[in-house]
C-alpha cells in the first residue's frame, strides 16, 4: 500500500492563488500585477456595491468582464449587501448569499459557485447561529467553497473543508515575504514520505489596503518571489477546487493497482516513489 499524493496540472506540487475582496476600484491595479507576473486569483464581489456605487468605490459592471473575466481571472460571491453569516438569522444570510449569486450570473451570463465569507464571516456568531448552520445553507445554495480569513499560518496545506478555507496569509501579514521564500525553496519530493502532500500558498486582502498603506510594492515583492516556477501551477480559487475535487473522484481496484479517471481533466498522481502517472480523461491504467 503506497500513499497517492495528488499533482496540479503537468505534474506540479504546488499552487499558488489570491483572493481579493469587496470589487474595490484599486483591484484594477491589483489585476495589472497579478497579470505582470502570470499569477491568477479571485475577486469577490458584493454585487449591491457595484449596481447601487454613487461614490466611485467599486468598479463598473464592464470593469470587471475586462479586467478579470476576460484576462483569466475568477469572480465570486461577497453577499449581495456584504453581510457576515455568523452575526445575522439564517434567512437574512440566505438571501444575501442567494441574491449576490444571482446578481453575477446575471450581469456575467455564467455560473458563480465560489465564495468568500463577507465582514466577519464564520469568525464570531451572534443569535444563535452556528457555523453548522452557515455551512448547510452555503451548501444547499450550491457554494462549492468559501474563504474565511484570520487562521494564517506557513502550514500550506489545501483544505479539509472547503466553506471554511483558509488562505495562507494577508498580505501584510509581516510573516508573508518570509513563507513566500519557505514556499518556493522547498522539495516536495525530497520530503519524508508522508510529507510529499501537494502544497498551496494562498493570499488574500483588499486591494484599497495597498492604497491606504502606500504599499503596492508589497505586492509586487509576493508575486516577484513566487512567478515563473516550473513546480508551480498558478491558478484561480476554482479552478483549484474542481482539479482537487476530481482528483478525488478517481476511481481504484480493490488491489489499488488499477486507476481509473471518470473526469474530463488529464489528472496527476504520484505514487510516492518518485513515479509520476498522468491519467487522461475516460483512461484506466495500471499503476
Ligand atoms: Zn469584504
Amino acid at each position: 500500500m503506497k500513499y497517492r499524493f495528488l499533482r496540479f496540472p503537468g505534474g506540479k506540487t504546488k499552487a499558488v492563488t489570491f483572493s481579493y475582496d469587496d470589487g474595490c476600484r484599486e483591484d484594477l491595479k491589483t489585476v495589472q500585477v497579478l497579470d505582470k507576473y502570470g499569477m491568477k486569483g479571485t475577486f469577490n464581489i458584493n454585487t449591491a456595491g457595484v449596481l447601487t456605487d454613487t461614490t466611485g468605490f467599486h468598479m463598473s459592471e464592464d470593469e470587471i468582464r475586462e479586467n478579470i473575466l476576460e484576462k483569466g481571472h475568477e469572480v465570486a460571491v461577497h453577499g449581495q449587501w456584504h453581510k457576515a453569516p455568523g452575526l445575522i438569522r439564517a434567512i437574512d444570510g440566505i438571501q444575501d448569499i442567494l441574491n449576490g449569486r444571482m446578481d453575477l450570473e446575471r450581469m456575467f451570463d455564467c455560473i458563480i459557485r465560489g465564495m468568500a465569507y463577507p465582514d466577519s464571516g464564520i469568525l464570531c456568531f451572534l443569535n444563535q447561529t452556528t457555523y453548522e448552520d452557515v455551512r448547510r445553507y452555503a451548501k444547499d445554495l450550491d457554494i462549492v467553497y468559501a474563504r474565511t480569513l484570520g487562521y494564517d499560518n506557513d502550514q500550506f496545506e489545501l483544505p479539509t473543508d472547503w466553506l471554511n478555507w483558509k488562505p495562507t496569509a494577508h498580505h501584510d501579514n509581516p510573516n508573508i515575504l518570509e513563507w513566500a521564500k519557505t514556499f518556493v525553496q522547498m522539495d516536495i519530493n525530497k520530503e519524508y514520505f508522508s510529507s510529499r502532500r501537494p502544497k498551496l500558498f494562498y493570499v488574500w486582502g483588499h486591494s484599497f489596503e495597498f492604497e491606504r498603506n502606500n504599499n503596492w510594492e508589497r505586492l509586487e515583492a509576493i508575486c516577484e518571489t513566487l512567478a515563473d516556477k516550473d513546480d508551480i501551477w498558478y491558478a484561480t480559487n476554482m479552478e483549484i477546487y474542481e482539479y482537487v475535487t476530481a482528483f478525488e473522484s478517481l476511481v481504484y481496484s480493490a488491489d489499488g493497482k488499477k486507476v481509473y479517471n471518470p473526469t474530463l481533466k488529464e489528472l496527476w498522481l504520484d505514487n510516492n516513489d518518485g513515479t509520476l502517472y498522468c491519467i487522461k480523461p475516460g483512461e484506466t491504467l495500471e499503476i
